[in-house]
């Protein structure tokens, strides 16, 4: 059977492409490798239910899209908690300088019960049938009048269309097309920078706000500790308590055990003996196969993000680009992914059904 659209990737991009082209009555199919959906947005739930970012977080008022889809979709936003002093450690042998945020700043948001609220309402709003998780595409062949997608169980599906919403990087290294795209392309893929590939997020769980009882914010950054960056991550209701932020990039050579040592070390010198009462601690290296490819170069941050090559379509309109990279606003960004979706929702015409 031929489906009219096939997603690769389910990720936010690739999510919202599904539900805008829903709200139009065409069917999509929405291929994941991994085997669950959300790519870079993972919440988990720490041992007391609180709900814990391994991925993205934060947005801002710039970031429209994301507003109005949250809007649509019946799900709350709450500020940034940044009340209180906050630490900045230039070098392990200084105290720390104390700094406060000025209530008139600009917050950053979060969305209520975790970013995943936002991946489970998209999907929600999907076909179950129409979700196929573990299933990563390896190869895309033009047939004419139809793309051939080949898949991980060696199955091929036939589609009009295919939207590759995966980081550019990964469509070069994972997926053989035939026949080969332009040179042009093959060359831009590598190049393209997937923001946050290789980063530490952390993530600690509390009983209670002890830091906020003493006048701290929860924030820290540091040039010294391997906790680089931490903000407070209580939740929308105010019961639930903890950290998270990014741990400097030496602590990849690390196990687990050992970087949640070296974190509780530098926090508990910081905020005190409290700090070793956390109810879970856990981290997470995004350097796996769902985002990166093997053969790393060294790129600027954002480097090709919304280039001009990902903005065309292929294999006569029937293969498009999509993603946060390639994004033209807010490349890399959770608004990027939301953007490069409406935009490609917007280009796909379909002669029937419709
Ligand atoms: C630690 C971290 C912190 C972040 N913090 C923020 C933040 O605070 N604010 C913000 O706006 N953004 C943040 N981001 C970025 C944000 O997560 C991304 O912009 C957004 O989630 C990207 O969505 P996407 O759908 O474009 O790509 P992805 O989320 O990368 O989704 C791509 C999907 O494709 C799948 N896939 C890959 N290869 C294949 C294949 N061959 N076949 C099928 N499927 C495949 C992957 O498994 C993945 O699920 C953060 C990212 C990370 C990692």
């Amino acid at each position: 059977m031929k489906e009219r659209i096939l997603i690769v990737g389910g990720g936010l991009s690739g999510l919202t492409l599904a539900y805008l082209l829903s709200k139009r009555n065409i069917e999509a199919k929405v291929l994941e490798a991994s085997p669950r959906l959300g790519g870079r947005i993972q919440t988990i739930k720490g041992t007391l239910e609180t709900p814990l970012e391994l991925g993205a977080t934060w947005f801002s008022d710039m970031h429209k899209n994301m507003f109005n889809l949250l809007n649509e979709l019946g799900l709350q936003k709450y500020e940034q908690f940044s009340k209180g002093k906050s630490l900045f450690q230039t070098k392990s042998f200084e105290p720390p300088q104390e700094f406060f945020v000025p209530a008139s700043q600009s917050p950053s948001y979060r969305i209520a019960d975790g970013t995943q609220a936002l991946i489970d309402a998209l999907a929600n709003q999907l076909d179950n049938e129409n979700i196929k998780l573990n299933t990563k595409v390896k190869a895309i062949t033009d047939i004419g009048n139809a793309l051939e997608v080949k898949i991980s169980k060696g199955q091929k599906i036939q589609a009009d269309k295919v939207i590759l919403c995966v980081p550019p990087q990964l469509v070069d290294s994972q997926i053989q097309f035939s026949p080969e795209l332009p040179n042009s392309v093959t060359k831009v893929l590598p190049t393209v920078h997937t923001w946050m590939a290789g980063s530490i997020k952390f993530v600690l769980e509390y009983n209670n706000p002890f830091w906020r009882n003493n006048g701290h914010s929860g924030m820290l950054f540091s040039h010294s500790g391997i906790v680089s960056e931490m903000h407070d991550h209580t939740n929308a209701k105010e019961n639930k308590f903890g950290f998270t932020g990014f741990l400097n990039g030496g602590a990849i050579s690390y196990s687990q055990e050992v970087r949640k040592e070296f974190v509780i070390r530098q926090l508990s010198e910081l905020l005190g003996n409290e700090v070793l009462n956390y109810s879970s601690y856990s981290d997470k290296v995004w350097s796996d196969k769902f985002v990166v490819s093997e053969s790393q170069t060294i790129l600027r941050p954002h480097q090709n993000n919304g280039h001009s090559l990902s903005q065309n379509s292929y294999m006569n309109d029937k293969l498009f680009f999509s993603g946060t990279e390639t994004a033209t606003e807010f490349g890399g960004y959770m608004e990027g992914a939301i953007i490069s979706a409406f935009k490609v929702n917007k280009r796909i015409k379909l002669v029937s059904k419709e």
